[in-house]
C-alpha cells in the first residue's frame, strides 16, 4: 500500500485545475522548497520531491487520467515510480526551471558531481616477481573525502548557505551597453553556495591529503610497461562524485642470467669445445630451478635448445612460454704441455680430412700441420 498524499492536495489545487493553475502552484512550491534555498534541509527536500512528482503526473494528460481513475496504485501498475532524486527532477523539468528562475537548470551545472583525478604510481619489480606475480603494498599520498564533514566542507552541525551575491545561481549579470553579460560569481566561484563555518579539518575544501597504503596484487606475467588499474583508488571526487582510478605502471629490473622475449625466457650457457664436440649432459638454471639439458655431439656455437613450458605465463591466456637456451662455446686457455701436444696430434689427424684451403690456413698458423 502507498502512503502518498493526494497529488491535488500536494499542489493545493482542485481536481479540475487547468495547466496554468498547475504550473503556477507548482512554481510557488518549487521556489519555496528548492534545494538551493534550503541546503541540507531534509523536510524541504521531501516537499520539493513530492511537489515535483505531483506536477509530473498532473501535467501529463495520460498519467493524470490513470491517477484520476485508479489513484497511486494505478500509476505504479503502469510503471510510474516517481523520481529517484534531484538529478531526475532537474533533467525532467530543465526547461520549466528556466522559466521559473530565469536561468537554466543550473543546479546540475553548478554542483555537478566530478570524478576524482586518476593517479599514477611507478612500481619496480624483480624479474622473478614479474614472472610469477606477487602481492605488495604501496604508499600513496592522495586526496580523500574529509572524514569530519564527509566532504561538505561545513563544520559538523552547520550547513552551506545560498550565495547572496548571485542568489544561488553561480552567475552574475552585468550590463554592457545593449548587452547583458553573465559571468561566474566571484563570491562563490560559481558554486551558488558559500560555507559560513568551514570545517576545521579540511578548511572547507571537503577533502584532506592523506598517506594511504594500498594493497596491489600483481598477476604473473606482467612486463615492462604493463599498466594495472585499481578502480576507485585515485583522488576523491568533487561534489559527491566518484573517486578516480589508480594506474600502476610496472618496471621490471633486468636479471643476470635470464632475458625475456614476450613469454619466452632466453639464456646463454657456456660449454667447452670438448662438450660441444663429444656431447654431454649439463644442468641449466630455469625459473623453477635447475634442469638437465642433453647437448648432442657436434653442437655448434649459437645452437638453440628449448625447454617447453619453462617460460613466463601469458597475462591473457595464462599459458607459459618456453625457455630458449643458446650455446656459447668456450675455447680452452692455459693448456699444459700434454694438452697442447694432444691438440696438435688432433689437428694433424684432422688435417688429413681437410680441404687444401684449410691446410694452408693451418700451415700459416702456429699449429704445425706436417
Ligand atoms: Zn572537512
Ligand atoms: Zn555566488
Amino acid at each position: 500500500m502507498t502512503n502518498k498524499r493526494d497529488y491535488y492536495e500536494v499542489l493545493g489545487v482542485n481536481r479540475n485545475a487547468d495547466d496554468n493553475e498547475l504550473k503556477a502552484h507548482y512554481r510557488k512550491l518549487a521556489l519555496k522548497y528548492h534545494p538551493d534555498r534550503n541546503p541540507g534541509n531534509k523536510e524541504a527536500e521531501e516537499k520539493f520531491k513530492e511537489a515535483s512528482e505531483a506536477y509530473e503526473v498532473l501535467r501529463d494528460p495520460q498519467k493524470r487520467n490513470i491517477y484520476d481513475q485508479f489513484g497511486h496504485q494505478g500509476l505504479e501498475g503502469s510503471g510510474f515510480s516517481g523520481f529517484s532524486g534531484f538529478e531526475d527532477i532537474f533533467s525532467s523539468f530543465g526547461g520549466i526551471f528556466e522559466d521559473f528562475f530565469g536561468f537554466s537548470s543550473s543546479r546540475r551545472s553548478r554542483t555537478r558531481a566530478q570524478k576524482g583525478a586518476d593517479l599514477r604510481y611507478d612500481l619496480s619489480l624483480s624479474f622473478l616477481e614479474a614472472a610469477f606475480g606477487t602481492e605488495t603494498e604501496i604508499n600513496l599520498e592522495k586526496q580523500e573525502v574529509c572524514p569530519s564533514c564527509e566532504g561538505s566542507g561545513c563544520e559538523p552541525g552547520t550547513h552551506p548557505e545560498t550565495c547572496r551575491q548571485c542568489n544561488g545561481t553561480g552567475q552574475v549579470s552585468r550590463s554592457q551597453g545593449f548587452f547583458t553579460v553573465r559571468t561566474t560569481c566571484h563570491h562563490c566561484h560559481g558554486n551558488g553556495r558559500t560555507i559560513p563555518d568551514p570545517c576545521t579539518t579540511c578548511r572547507g575544501t571537503g577533502q584532506v591529503r592523506v598517506n594511504k597504503k594500498v594493497a596491489v596484487k600483481i598477476p604473473a606475467g606482467v612486463d615492462n610497461g604493463s599498466r594495472l588499474r585499481l578502480t576507485g583508488e585515485g583522488e576523491a571526487g568533487g561534489y559527491g562524485g566518484p573517486p578516480g582510478d589508480l594506474y600502476v605502471f610496472i618496471h621490471v629490473e633486468p636479471h643476470d642470467f635470464f632475458e625475456r622475449d614476450n613469454t619466452n625466457v632466453i639464456c646463454q650457457v657456456g660449454i667447452s669445445f670438448i662438450q660441444a664436440a663429444l656431447g654431454d649432459t649439463i644442468w641449466v638454471p630455469t625459473l623453477n630451478g635447475k634442469k638437465e639439458l642433453k647437448i648432442p655431439k657436434g653442437t655448434q656455437p649459437g645452437d638453440l635448445f628449448r625447454f617447453h613450458g619453462e617460460g613466463i605465463s601469458s597475462l591473457r591466456s595464462g599459458k607459459r612460454g618456453d625457455q630458449i637456451i643458446q650455446t656459447v662455446i668456450k675455447t680452452p686457455i692455459n693448456l699444459n704441455k700434454k694438452q697442447e701436444a694432444l691438440l696438435k696430434e688432433f689437428a694433424r689427424i684432422e688435417s688429413g680430412k681437410l680441404s687444401n684451403k684449410l691446410k694452408n690456413i693451418l700451415k700459416s698458423s702456429h699449429v704445425e700441420a706436417s
